[in-house]
């Protein structure tokens, strides 16, 4: 069932690149807009030079999704690497993130100016509610106000667990198109991404390497899988999610690894395959807790600008 939806919606397509033809999928939002299933984060790439050929190296190996935040500190760099590249900006996605510190209206309102005065844009392709918290109703009602202005094409969430997610799609004018959420082998929370179909929502993972916990690179059921076609378990743990509909955004400053990450359109796994990687399922993340007082106030801590 879950291929069957995935071949609803998705579509397969060439990209020409410096190399030759790079195959990409792509999966359509529910405005219509369409977004590459696979894309490039640059969480924990602050410096800005490594930033800037990182996203290069990125854009020249054939991504076209790049998915940054104001928190990350480095929409400037990314900014500078997309101009460099000479792509056009139409086959581009964009993506960047409102942080908690700007979560209500006028700051919302702020916040986007401030990010493509970095990002060197006229407009993003997404733009995400980083973390729900703060007055994040107020933001997204600023959000909803750039996205009838088309300063952004798409509007949408992240780490919106499912009874936050409900709620707020009970309430908002625009429904969100995406929910970038923690999407791995150990954590496939399968609860959330039948509620986002419900409501026609996208669901995105962010680390969907675990960030490498678990030992995810060399654990044994992803190799063995892998070793039936010739990939890595890292291409593994990208494929499942793909199969399952979930758009990907690994992260790597090396270029081979940037190359393995993108070599996943030309294999699917077995249903055999999926439910061994069923049983690695964890129930819970291993890298953040939301649902820790501490962990919250952290993060309204974490100030970005004055
Ligand atoms: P991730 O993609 O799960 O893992 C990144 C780590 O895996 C890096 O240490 C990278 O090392 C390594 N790696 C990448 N490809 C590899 C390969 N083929 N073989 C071996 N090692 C490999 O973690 P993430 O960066 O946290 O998540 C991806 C993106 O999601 C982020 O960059 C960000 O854009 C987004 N994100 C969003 C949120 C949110 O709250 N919305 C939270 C976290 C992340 P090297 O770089 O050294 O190659």
């Amino acid at each position: 069932e879950r291929l069957a939806y995935s071949a609803i919606n998705l579509k397969n397509y060439m990209i020409e690149n410096k190399k030759g033809g790079i195959l990409m999928q792509e999966v359509t939002l529910n405005q219509g807009i369409k977004m590459p299933q696979l894309g490039f984060g640059v969480f924990q790439v602050p410096d800005e030079k490594i930033c800037r050929e990182s996203v290069l190296m990125a854009l020249e190996t054939g991504y076209r999704l790049i998915d940054t935040a104001a928190a990350y500190f480095n929409e400037k760099a990314v900014g500078e690497a997309i101009k460099e590249s000479g792509i056009p900006r139409n086959e581009l996605f964009i993506t960047t993130k409102l942080w908690v510190q700007d979560a209500s209206y006028e700051k919302a309102k702020e916040a986007l100016k401030v990010s493509l005065d970095k990002l060197n844009l006229d407009y993003l392709d997404l733009y995400l509610i980083h973390q729900p918290m703060g007055d994040y109703y107020g933001a997204y009602r600023a959000m909803e106000e750039a996205h009838d202005k088309g300063l952004v094409r798409a509007i949408g969430v992240c780490n919106f667990y499912p009874h936050i997610l409900a709620d707020f799609c009970e309430t908002v004018r625009v429904m969100p198109a995406v929910n970038q959420v923690e999407l791995h082998p150990f954590f496939q929370q399968e609860n959330a991404l039948a509620l986002m179909k419900h409501y026609g929502v996208k669901p995105e993972a962010w680390g969907p390497f675990a960030e490498g916990k678990h030992g995810l690179f060399t654990h044994p059921v992803l190799t063995e899988i892998g070793k039936k076609y010739g990939k890595s378990a890292a291409q593994v743990a990208l494929r499942w999610n793909l199969d399952r509909g979930v758009i990907v955004i690994p992260k790597s400053t090396h270029l081979e690894r940037m190359k393995q990450n993108i070599d996943v359109f030309d294999f699917t796994l077995s249903a055999e395959d999926r439910s061994a990687i069923a049983a690695l399922d964890r129930g819970r993340s291993d890298i953040v807790n939301h649902f820790d007082p501490q962990f919250v106030q952290a993060l309204h801590q974490l100030k970005i600008h004055d």
